[in-house]
Order: C-alpha cells, then sequence, then structure tokens
C-alpha cells in the first residue's frame, strides 16, 4: 500500500488495519481489510473496509471501487458457504442518522436465514406519480450540478 494512503490515528479501524488492535480476519489483500463484527446480528457477520480511511461513502474515490467490490463479493460468498446461509445483507451506514458509529466506511455482511426473526424495513408509499417524478428530478439536478 501506497505511504499515502490516508490515515486517521484516532480511529478504531485505522488501528485494526496497522495491527495495534486485533481482529477475528477473515480476508486481507493490498487494499481491503475484512473481520468478524464483534457484536454479530447473526453469526459470521463480517466487515469489509477499505484500509485507507475514509469516513463515508461520500468521500470514497473511484480507485477504491474495484478492489472493494471485489473484497465483498469474496467475502460474501465464503460467509454464504461457511455459515449456509439462506442469503446476506450488504449494508453500509453513513452519518450518525443512518446509525454509523465508527467513521471509516465500511460494509456489512450479514448471513440471513428464512427463521432468523430480524425485521424487514418497512415499505412507505408516495401520494401519487407524479410527487414521484418531481422528486427523482430533484435529486438528479443535484448529480448534474457536482
Ligand atoms: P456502524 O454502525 O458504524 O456501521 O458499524 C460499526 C460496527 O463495528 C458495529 O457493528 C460494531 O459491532 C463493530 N465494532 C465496533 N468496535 C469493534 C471492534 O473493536 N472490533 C470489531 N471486530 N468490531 C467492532
Ligand atoms: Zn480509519
Amino acid at each position: 500500500m501506497a505511504d499515502t494512503m490516508p490515515v486517521d490515528e484516532n480511529c478504531l479501524f485505522c488501528k485494526i488495519v496497522a495491527g495495534l488492535i486485533p481482529c477475528a480476519r477473515v480476508y486481507e489483500d493490498e487494499k481491503v481489510l475484512a473481520f468478524l463484527d464483534i457484536n454479530p446480528i447473526n453469526r459470521g457477520h463480517t466487515l469489509v473496509l477499505p484500509k485507507a480511511h475514509f469516513p463515508s461513502l461520500l468521500e470514497l474515490p473511484d480507485s477504491e471501487g474495484e478492489s472493494l467490490l471485489r473484497g465483498l463479493r469474496l467475502v460474501a460468498g465464503a460467509v454464504q458457504k461457511q455459515t449456509r446461509c439462506g442469503g446476506f445483507n450488504c449494508i453500509q451506514n453513513n452519518f450518525a442518522s443512518a446509525g454509523q458509529v465508527i467513521f471509516h466506511s465500511h460494509w456489512h455482511i450479514i448471513p440471513r436465514f428464512n427463521s432468523d426473526g430480524l425485521p424487514d424495513w418497512p415499505g412507505g408509499a408516495y401520494s401519487d406519480s407524479k410527487e414521484m417524478e418531481e422528486l427523482a428530478r430533484s435529486i438528479n439536478a443535484h448529480i448534474l450540478k457536482a
């Protein structure tokens, strides 16, 4: 890994990447590390992260994309084989309102079973298709301005 890799010396996951704090390592390559979550939602719940410190998805550069996707795919497949889960959630929390606690971007691979009793996300509704189309256009306008 390049010497210029972004690091935050106060970040727990940077300390794990540096080997200063132990972890139950599942996978590692030049740019990605994966280890078991210390408080698993289900057994085998694994965290996958870029070794470099980026606080959220919004700071993550394109150059991290390929290695991260590869790490996610490898880890998810291996977790599924080992736990024999029916499926898995791949979740990333961004900012405190969404439940992010560690501000070093990371993805959760959570094994799921038909009978695991975890709640489904509630599904809402728009008042009509006009409201939905206007909202989509407004969000798209931010992308065009960026
Ligand atoms: P977040 O809520 O930020 O998306 O997720 C942070 C995750 O990190 C939590 O699921 C939490 O259980 C996990 N975690 C926090 N501290 C440690 C630790 O020291 N070691 C490991 N392996 N996981 C941790
Ligand atoms: Zn960090």
